[in-house]
């Protein structure tokens, strides 16, 4: 099977195995079959017809959490996440990969207004006791209301940014959202909230790891035209950025890649605005935070230690020993392959117990849904940094 690939990052691989004790799916099972390198080499055996792109070869791609801790580990700069999204382009193109239900679903998430609606049924179902949340892999209590967002107001003629405030995340964790608003508003600059364009909302992130490229462009595309001008966009979900970073490559146009210039996380952002903020509140907190890095903020966009930059001046921040290692969560992962994903999760429950941090803070939806089901505490870098200077109740 051709497999949509970029010949020559395919042959980068030189199979030397430095990323593997970096694999997560490697470190959990020892099989050479799911770590980067036994991939790797699958993928470039189905590409030249030497094996089937069979039910093996799909498990082997499916159990990928497309982490991408193995690109930094790679001193030859394999552009594994490529390899893997081409893969499952193919696979989702060629075969029956992707089954009816779920390309509804990656659909779904271009309908925003409905993904509110559907999100505050199930939170009444869930108060009914009549969704299995575990086994669906829902949060406990899925919220029944979600606030109005609204920008704070600034002075006249202030620099103006856009908030990208996405899908799901929307839906279920809009008071990070809020937070930002605030923080943003607390630095003298004014927050546009991404105009109302039909299909826009989802980044397209989901469906690309999903290998569903043409639904994964039409939400690209319809979320870049909800942005118009040249004002940055500031981005609270490190899965969402990364993606939005990425749009040259995804849909191949000039656009894309001049809108991915416009796109900052957050964290970056406001790292380089301390010096507007006001004064903390109170006396300085002593509860220990440890700060979890998405794997999209550290291994995709690399932008994980504006995260320490911005809650050093205010909280006690403790480092995981376990050098970035994945969470488990994956997008849709933590739902498609549970087994694997808890078995992941428990090395970082285990890294945030050595550490004895009481609280989390972690810069990606999927990765804090994943650690709050195990039962920590876990708050958005943003939450915390609004709360410690009194912007938001905490
Ligand atoms: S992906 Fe990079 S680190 Fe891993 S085996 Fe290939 S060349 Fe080595
Ligand atoms: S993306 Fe993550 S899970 Fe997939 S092969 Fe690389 S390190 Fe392993």
């Amino acid at each position: 099977m051709k497999l949509p690939l970029v010949e020559d990052e395919l042959a980068s691989c030189v199979s030397c195995g430095l990323c593997l004790p970096h694999c997560p799916t490697f470190r959990v099972t020892g099989e050479e079959r799911y770590s980067p390198r036994g991939r790797i080499e699958a993928i470039r055996q189905v590409h030249i017809g030497n094996r089937p792109a069979d039910a093996s070869f799909v498990d082997m791609m499916d159990t990928c959490v497309q982490c991408r801790g193995c690109e930094t580990a790679c001193p030859s700069g394999v552009p594994f996440g490529h390899l893997m999204e081409g893969a499952r382009q193919g696979l989702s193109e060629q075969t029956r990969y992707q089954p009816w239900y779920r390309r509804i679903g990656y659909r779904t998430l271009s309908f925003h207004r409905a993904l509110l609606i559907g999100s505050r049924a199930l939170a009444l179902l869930q108060r009914s006791r009549l969704v299995p949340s575990r086994r669906l892999g829902l949060p406990e209590r899925l919220p029944l209301r979600v606030p109005a967002l609204r920008p704070h107001a600034v002075a006249v003629g202030a620099p103006r940014v856009w908030l990208h405030t996405g899908c799901v995340m929307d839906a279920w964790q809009r008071d990070v959202h809020a937070a930002a608003l605030a923080v943003i508003g607390a630095t003298g600059t004014a927050v546009t909230l991404p105009e109302r364009v039909r299909g826009a909302g989802c980044c397209g992130a989901l469906a690309t790891h999903a290998g569903l490229v043409g639904v994964a462009r039409a939400q690209a595309e319809a979320t870049m035209r909800s942005f118009p001008g040249e004002d940055l966009v500031l981005v609270d979900s490190a899965g969402c950025g990364a993606q939005l970073k990425d749009l040259g490559h995804l849909l191949g146009t000039d656009e894309g890649r001049h809108f991915s210039s416009r796109v900052r996380d957050i964290h970056e952002w406001i790292a380089e605005h301390l010096d507007r903020l006001p004064a903390a509140v109170g006396p300085r907190q002593t509860v220990q935070v440890a700060v979890q890095d998405p794997c999209h903020l550290r291994h995709v966009q690399r932008a994980h230690l504006p995260v320490r930059r911005v809650l050093a001046p205010f909280l006690d921040l403790v480092e995981l020993d376990d050098e970035g290692l994945c969470c488990g969560a994956g997008g849709a992962y933590s739902v498609l392959q549970p087994e694997l994903a808890s078995d992941i999760r428990t090395r970082k429950l285990e890294a945030i117990a050595r550490s004895g941090a009481a609280v989390v803070a972690s810069a990606n939806p999927g990765c804090s849904l994943h650690l709050a089901a195990a039962g920590l505490t876990v708050r958005h870098p943003v939450q915390l940094l609004a709360e410690s200077l009194g912007l938001v109740d905490g």
